[in-house]
């Protein structure tokens, strides 16, 4: 009778699948829903393919989950991956079905899956994945994820025992997870690194998770990331099984160390968060048993897909557009340091961060400003700051909190339009950051942006 419920439910999926795609509708998740909403346990009556990738954490799912699914297919595998569509439970049995046969077995070699840390309970208790991958545990919208210990306890509870992990060593939140899994390999970064005694302060992880004591920093990366030590109890980030000993930026390449000796790889992004992504991707298809040289020779070939970032120059005018993830404080104010350290006496910034679904439904929660740093933007190099969307009142009050001098900033209490306020003869490089529901939005300030510069 169960066995029954599942073929219909897989059936009248695979119908709506099709229908749907025949209309030229975005099928990635919502045949999903109806599967597990006929059937609560489909995943657990299909067949996975052999080898059963689970990429989570809180930043970098979805390029880690793109890169191994690329470079896998380079390697001559079959792959299903839902990086494209849904990350939650009904996006993660679509992206099955789609491959699935009318009985239930998915036919490809590999399946890559990115799983949103929240729906990690209802996917594995159905779907054991063979690996899992956690690229790192940050603070996130606070709406959503509530603070790092909530995901980890979540995932904790939900990942199987006998599943192999790949974790960020440089990641102390992350390092730690799940410990009934027995086979863990760490990954992480030992070149360039910083200077020593960083401040923890403020950050996601101040205590031990171990025993309360207090850490101390040998250095920080970014945010928590670096490498960390417990005063009273000894704990500290666990040595890299794979690490990145050398970035020769301009030679384009990364140098990485493992038990059996070093291979140089193609950097394909030269940001750090980026450097820590590709270095879990080889670390993974190391674990799946691809010899350096094959993974070296696959990164040499990936196409790289445009990231979140996009820089275009018209006249003297410059336009830089870059994802700044709305509600997540430490992406938010990571853009806004990134804005701030780049050269020029010029800029200007637009910023697109408030949340879309929020305004149309219910009304979202500014607590999470104040959880971001905005004192980058205080930097004099930015002459000029238009806050856009509903909620600009509260991202100006926070940013004059943080000391940004109120005559420098402008305001559009609209998600469409407001590109005309910026001053393009006072400053010439301008920056757009967006949450990543807004970038339709964002790329009409810019198209404005060029259209008024051409018609001068
Ligand atoms: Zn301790």
């Amino acid at each position: 009778m169960k066995k029954l419920r599942f073929y219909l439910a897989l059936w009248a999926a695979k119908t709506v699948m099709a229908a749907m795609r025949l209309l030229g509708r975005n099928a990635s998740y919502l045949p999903g829903k109806l599967a597990v909403k006929l059937c609560p346990d489909f995943l657990a009556h299909l067949r996975p393919p052999k080898t059963v990738i689970a990429v989570t954490g809180t930043n970098g799912k979805t390029t880690v989950s793109n890169l191994l699914t690329s470079l896998l297919r380079g390697c001559g595998y079959t792959v299903t991956n839902n990086a494209l569509g849904s990350n939650i439970q009904g996006g993660v049995a679509a992206a099955l079905l789609a491959d699935a046969s009318l009985a239930g077995k998915v036919k490809t070699d590999v399946a890559v899956l990115e799983v949103d840390e929240r729906s990690s309970l209802l996917v594995y208790q159905d779907l054991k994945p063979d690996y899992l991958v956690c690229t790192n545990l940050m603070r996130d919208s606070i709406k959503r994820n509530a603070h790092t210990g909530f995901i980890r306890f979540l995932l904790d509870k939900a990942i199987p025992a006998e599943t192999k992990l790949i974790l960020n060593a440089d990641d102390l939140i992350c390092a730690g997870l799940a410990p009934q899994c027995q086979d863990r390999t760490y990954f992480g970064v030992s070149a360039e690194a910083p200077a020593t005694g960083a401040s923890l302060e403020g950050l996601d992880l101040v205590y031990c998770p171990n025993c309360g004591g207090n850490l101390e920093a040998e250095y920080l990366r970014y945010d928590h990331i670096g490498r960390l030590r417990c005063r009273n109890c000894g704990l500290s980030s666990p040595a890299p099984d794979l690490r990145i000993t050398a970035i020769d930026r301009a030679a384009g390449t990364v140098t990485l160390a493992q038990a059996g000796g070093e291979q140089t790889y193609r950097l394909l992004n030269d940001n750090i968060v980026n450097i820590y992504n590709l270095c879990c991707a080889v670390a993974v298809l190391t674990r799946l048993g691809l010899s350096p040289e094959r993974i070296a020779a696959g990164l040499g070939a990936v196409e790289i897909v445009k990231s979140r970032y996009d820089h275009v120059e018209t006249g003297g005018l410059k336009i830089t557009m870059q994802s700044a993830k709305g509600q997540n404080p430490g992406a938010c104010a990571r853009s806004f340091r990134y804005v701030a350290d780049q050269p020029g006496e010029r800029k200007a910034v637009f910023l697109l961060i408030d949340d879309k679904g929020d305004s149309q439904g219910s009304s979202e929660n500014p607590c999470w400003l104040y959880d971001c740093d905005f004192s980058p933007l205080a930097d004099p190099s930015i002459g000029q700051l238009v806050f856009s969307g509903p909620r600009c009142l509260d991202q100006k009050l926070r940013a004059e909190i943080a000391g940004v001098p109120g005559e420098r900033i402008a305001l559009w209490p609209s998600f469409r339009g407001g590109g005309h306020l910026l001053d393009t003869e006072g400053c010439r490089d301008i920056y757009i950051l967006y949450d990543v529901y807004l970038e339709k939005e964002a790329l009409e300030v810019k198209k404005a942006l060029m259209e008024k510069e051409a018609g001068k």
